[in-house]
C-alpha cells in the first residue's frame, strides 16, 4: 500500500468522525496528522513537546484550524490511538508513528494526488481515493477526444 501524505487526509470539521470508534481517539489521530503536516508533510515520530508547540501555533492562527475547536470539547486519547493499533508508541510518552491500519481506517477522508514523484499505481483503487489533477488533452486528427494524466497515463474520453 502506498502511504498518503499527511496533507492528503482531511481533518477539517469534526475530525475523522466514524473511523476509530471514539471521538477522543479520532481527535488524537487528527492532532498527530496535523503535527506531521506542519513538520514537512511527512510521517514521523512526534513527542509531546512537539504536539504542544503545534497546538500553540494553531491557537494563534486566525481563524484557528477546526481541530482547535474540537480540542476545546474533546480530550485527545493517544493511549487509545496506540491501543487500537493505528499508531505505535515507545513507552507511555514516547514517539508516535503511523501504521498501515491508520491509513486503512482513514480512507474515506483521504484523497491522494497523482504526481510525478508518486504516480497512481495501475491497480490503485480509483477516485475518490486517488485523483489525477494534471490532465492533458488528447488530440486525434485535430480534435480533442479526451484527457490523459501526465503522470500515470490514465485516460478519460470526452463526454458527448
Ligand atoms: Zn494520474
Amino acid at each position: 500500500m502506498i502511504e498518503p501524505r499527511p496533507s492528503e487526509i482531511d481533518t477539517s470539521g469534526v475530525p475523522l468522525v466514524g473511523t476509530l470508534g471514539r471521538c477522543e481517539t479520532e481527535v488524537a489521530a487528527a492532532l498527530y496528522i496535523e503535527v506531521c503536516k506542519r513538520r514537512g508533510d511527512r510521517w514521523q515520530p512526534i513527542r509531546p513537546r512537539e504536539v504542544g508547540e503545534t497546538l500553540k501555533e494553531m491557537t494563534n492562527e486566525e481563524p484557528p484550524p477546526d481541530i482547535v475547536l474540537s480540542l476545546r470539547i474533546v480530550m485527545p486519547d493517544f493511549f487509545a490511538l496506540t491501543k487500537c493499533g493505528a499508531v505505535t508508541m515507545d513507552g507511555e510518552h514516547g514517539p508516535v508513528c503511523a501504521t498501515p491500519l491508520l491509513f486503512e481506517r482513514l480512507r474515506r477522508y483521504t484523497v491522494m494526488v497523482c504526481s510525478k514523484d508518486r504516480p497512481m499505481p495501475k491497480d490503485a483503487p480509483d477516485e475518490p481515493m486517488w485523483v489525477c489533477r494534471d490532465r492533458a488533452p488528447v488530440v486525434v486528427d485535430g480534435a480533442v477526444t479526451g484527457e490523459q494524466c501526465s503522470h500515470c497515463g490514465r485516460g478519460w474520453e470526452s463526454e458527448g
